[in-house]
């Protein structure tokens, strides 16, 4: 079968939010304000309620409410997300990603210059 782009699948929908989500955790800073911090646990919530693919929507609901939103750093909020993406590869059977290079995935680049 032939695929398009247009209306998004949830595949191309998943990875395109979650190039969103790490590149809003490469900016973040690695000292916010609670006015930071209180933002990026709302966008997670509301992200999470508004997610247009609903069986991923409740499970992420569900992961959030056992293990809330740690956005107290860049490098906790990093860690945090990627633990969460973690959650959803393993429940898809992909690979589980190093969290200790989540940064060099989604702020750095890789030290030998690639970009995946
Ligand atoms: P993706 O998982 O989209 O990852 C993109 C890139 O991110 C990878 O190539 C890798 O370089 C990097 N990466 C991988 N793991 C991590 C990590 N842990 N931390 C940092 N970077 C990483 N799909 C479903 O079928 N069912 C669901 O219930 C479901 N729930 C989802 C919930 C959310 C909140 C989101 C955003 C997506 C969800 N998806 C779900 C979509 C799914 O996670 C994938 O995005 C989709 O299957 C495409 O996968 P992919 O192989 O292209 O890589």
């Amino acid at each position: 079968t032939t695929t398009t782009d247009c209306p998004a699948d949830v595949e191309t929908l998943g990875r395109n939010s979650w190039t969103l989500l790490h590149s809003i955790a490469a900016t973040y800073p690695t000292s916010p304000t609670p006015a930071q911090q209180d933002d990026v646990v709302g966008f997670i919530k509301l992200f999470s309620k508004l997610y247009p693919c609903w069986v991923c929507a409740e499970d992420f609901k569900t992961y959030i409410r056992k293990d809330p939103v740690k956005a107290g750093s860049r490098g906790e909020f990093g860690k945090w997300l990627c633990d969460a993406h973690n959650h959803v590869n393993k429940k898809l059977g992909k690979p589980v990603f190093d969290c200790s290079r989540w940064e060099e995935r989604w702020r750095t680049g890789w030290k030998d210059g690639r970009c995946d």
